[in-house]
């Protein structure tokens, strides 16, 4: 039988009350943090979230930890820069399709090939819920939700993992909101990953994107083994598929900056804690 965690899940919990929409998917990534921060023993005192803007980024309010409610589209370039100046820390960096994919698209990009050890959380519903529903990155090119975009937005959606593959993210996965224990399982492993990890999270907006909720019939498992370099044009292939849930892609690669210790690879699936993260 396990031992009990010493720190419980709702530890983390700040009090603060979200103001989320009743059936917003960020409770579920919400949950999740906090069922993984025990998994993994994570201190309070040595933990710290980084968020953009946007109905997501309000998440380290939330969480009784140190956090830091940035600048739109910022929040990787910030908690790059706490990790390197303060190594000892876990930090987390999260955020919306919107805030990560366009303002911070660049930044993005440049996470996924520099390597720093951190982990990236991306709450995408392919809209901008904070500014009352536009069209964002990820939106499908016919999506007629918007009065703004009436005809659809009429550009290809970014495509999240396959664009943190090509840029050279060593560790991908995709989570979903419907399942939360998923999404907690995906986040230890990823805090434990020795780099930087992407977990790309459909969450849905039940207000401006009801439709989302036939994202429960859509998704399905990966249920192979990560894939890696070798098989990098499989990858990508499976990285176009958006509704592809699990843990896609992993290959250890040196961190950045050069002189970063190599990080013990624990390769932590936290099986002896498999009962935290049952559905
Ligand atoms: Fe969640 Fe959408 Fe409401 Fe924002 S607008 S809190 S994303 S349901
Ligand atoms: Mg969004």
């Amino acid at each position: 039988m396990n031992e009990p965690l010493a720190i419980k899940p709702r530890d983390y919990k700040s009090g603060i009350k979200p103001i989320w929409c009743p059936g917003c998917g960020h409770f579920s990534v919400l949950n999740a943090i906090t069922k993984a921060a025990a998994a993994c023993g994570l201190a309070k005192d040595d933990t710290v979230l980084v968020s953009g803007i946007g109905c997501s980024s309000r998440l380290p309010a939330y969480i009784d930890s140190y956090g830091f409610h940035g600048v739109h589209g910022r929040g990787l370039a910030v908690a790059q820069g706490l990790k390197v100046a303060r190594p000892d820390l876990a930090v987390i960096a999260l955020g919306g399709d919107g805030d990560g994919f366009s303002i911070g698209g660049n930044h993005f990009m440049h996470a996924c090939r520099r390597n720093v050890n951190i982990t990236y959380i991306a709450m995408d519903n392919e809209v901008y819920g904070m500014t009352k529903g536009q069209a964002s990155p990820t939106s499908p090119q016919d999506w007629t939700g918007s009065k703004l975009t009436p005809h659809g937005p009429g550009v290809r959606p970014f495509k999240p993992a396959a664009m943190a593959l090509a840029s050279g993210a060593p560790w991908i996965a995709r989570g979903y909101s419907g399942n939360p224990n998923q999404i907690a399982r995906l986040l230890a492993q990823a805090l434990a990953f020795p780099g930087f990890s992407f977990l790309h999270v459909l969450s849905q907006c039940i207000t401006f994107c009801p439709e989302q909720t036939d994202w429960k019939a859509i998704v399905t498992d990966f249920e192979e083994e990560p894939l890696s370099r070798a098989d990098e044009a499989a990858a990508l292939f499976l990285s176009e598929d958006g509704f592809k849930t699990g843990l896609l892609y992993r290959e250890p690669r040196p961190l950045w900056p050069p002189d970063t210790p190599p990080a013990e690879d624990a390769k932590l699936v936290l099986d002896d804690l498999a009962a935290e993260f049952q559905r």
